[in-house]
């Protein structure tokens, strides 16, 4: 009896003192999962319609003025519960629900991006060879190159013509629409491309995307095939070859958000690094029917995946002016809000990906379905490149969580020195704003088809309200 005793104690001991993780699988009840699969099918949609920057922006602001969001006026006076958004070049969206609490106690906001890795064209990007017609590309963002080629390839993105009259494309998302394909080498003869480093199997330049391959027949001069497809493009857009200059066009996978699994207890879909973080944060502030305590902002910006360059990356200044005209018309100054501020970074994190387990430290990866991830930090080699969160701010985020039942774990980008990344948690810490990465765990990050898990984009969900709700 004596021993029995001795191991309930130790029993007891651990339970007292060694760190429990949360499994959603195990511990959320029949009706959240129900909740969370439901909340995905949202989510899957939002996947399908928003593939570029422009169309997450586009939709956004759609779905935030049905809620009755209005268009930002730095003239106006605003109180409590008033709804606002600003829509930077139709690229980047700040919404704010204005709080009960004074501005000058500072606004909680959760960023997320709408940009992901993909295949832009160039700016003269139009050829013919040995009959058959492509588009060149630069792609956008990390991605493994060689994922690319032999995939169904949508276009989406914007012309100005000549006369800056715009031209919107969206070609390869409806069944009957045709697609785009980059080649690859059959194995057959593959013997020398086999030989190339892993990140040269195929190179940039040979990310060439197969558009056409039928000549103009009225005379036997050269270029026929793009001469043919220019006309195409030209009765169905007005477009001319000089036009492509002033265009932004985007290649990426033509096929839709997917459940995964027996269990369909996954999702599979291009983009959702980082728009599932992106749609939790939206749909978190939509969801906000009266004034919050301190003033809610959502931002999905632009330009996450190159390094938040550009005015609609969040390096430029617009969250800045954004924060500074919104004081203003409370009398406050910009600098008091913004270091009162906090943020949660919503972006994703590597899930532990079992088969290629040797880069990832077990006990600090994070995992699917167990919960929304907590990153401290991120970066590489010595934490370079990273805000690197106060253990203030991580207790403050802790106990929000906890008290709100989300379940979540922490997670780290891999073992030390293994790699790393960066999100926009480190420019909006240099704002004087506390920051810390909350997201999703993601597995084949970048990939053209990447992966998570329902409850995880669930938990994302509850997170950033619960951040916005106080
Ligand atoms: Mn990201
Ligand atoms: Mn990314």
């Amino acid at each position: 009896m004596a021993k029995k005793e001795k191991k309930n104690e130790a029993a007891d001991l651990k339970e007292k003192l060694f760190m429990k993780r949360k499994d959603a699988g195990l511990e959320l009840s029949e009706s959240d999962i129900e909740k969370a699969d439901k909340y995905c099918e949202g989510y899957m949609e939002y996947l399908d319609t928003c593939k570029t920057e422009r169309e997450a922006c586009e939709r956004s602001v759609i779905m935030a003025e049905k809620q009755g969001f209005k268009p930002f006026d730095k003239n106006r006076k605003y109180s409590e519960g008033d709804k606002i958004y600003l829509n930077n070049r139709g690229k980047a969206l700040i919404l704010a629900v204005i709080g009960k609490e004074p501005i000058e106690k500072g606004v909680n906001i959760a960023a997320a991006h709408i940009d992901s890795p993909r295949l832009d064209l160039k700016q003269n990007p139009l050829y013919e060879s040995e009959g058959l017609g492509y588009f060149k590309t630069h792609y956008y963002g990390g991605i493994k190159k060689y994922q690319w080629p032999a995939l169904p390839l949508a276009l989406h993105g914007v012309i100005y013509k000549a006369d800056d009259e715009k031209v919107e494309v969206k070609i390869g998302e409806d069944d009957s629409d045709p697609v785009f394909v980059v080649t690859d080498l059959l194995p057959h003869l593959a013997e020398e491309q086999y030989k190339r480093p892993a990140g040269k199997l195929i190179k940039g330049e040979e990310l060439n995307i197969l558009i056409g391959s039928r000549p103009f027949r009225e005379d036997k001069a050269s270029e026929n095939v793009k001469l043919n497809l220019m006309l195409i493009l030209n009765e169905k857009y007005g477009i001319t070859e000089e036009d492509f200059i002033s265009a932004e066009l985007e290649c990426v996978p033509a096929f839709k958000a997917k459940d995964i699994g027996f269990d369909r207890s996954m999702i599979g879909a291009y983009g959702q690094d980082d728009r599932v973080c992106a749609y939790p944060a939206l749909t978190a502030i939509l969801s906000l029917k009266s004034a919050p305590e301190r003033t809610a902002v959502t931002i999905l910006t632009d330009k996450e995946e190159i390094g938040s360059e550009g005015n609609t990356g969040l390096r430029s200044a617009y969250l800045k002016y954004f924060i500074y005209d919104l004081a203003e018309t409370f009398g406050v100054k910009g600098h008091t809000v913004l270091s009162a501020s906090k943020c949660l970074s919503a972006d994703v994190n590597a899930g532990f990906d079992p088969t290629f387990s040797a880069p990832y430290e077990k006990m600090n990866s994070a995992y699917l379905n167990k919960g929304v991830v907590v990153t401290k930090y991120t970066g590489s080699r010595g934490k370079s490149g990273t805000n690197d969160a106060s253990a203030e701010f991580v207790s403050e985020i802790r106990r929000l969580l906890d008290k709100n039942d989300v379940i979540w774990q922490t997670g780290e980008l891999g073992m030390v020195d293994a790699g790393g990344g960066g999100t926009v948690a480190m420019y909006i810490a240099n704002l004087d704003i506390d920051t810390i990465d909350v997201g999703v765990p993601v597995l084949s990050m970048h990939a053209p088809f990447e992966i998570t898990a329902k409850t995880d984009v669930y938990m994302a969900y509850k997170a950033f309200r619960a951040f916005f709700k106080g």
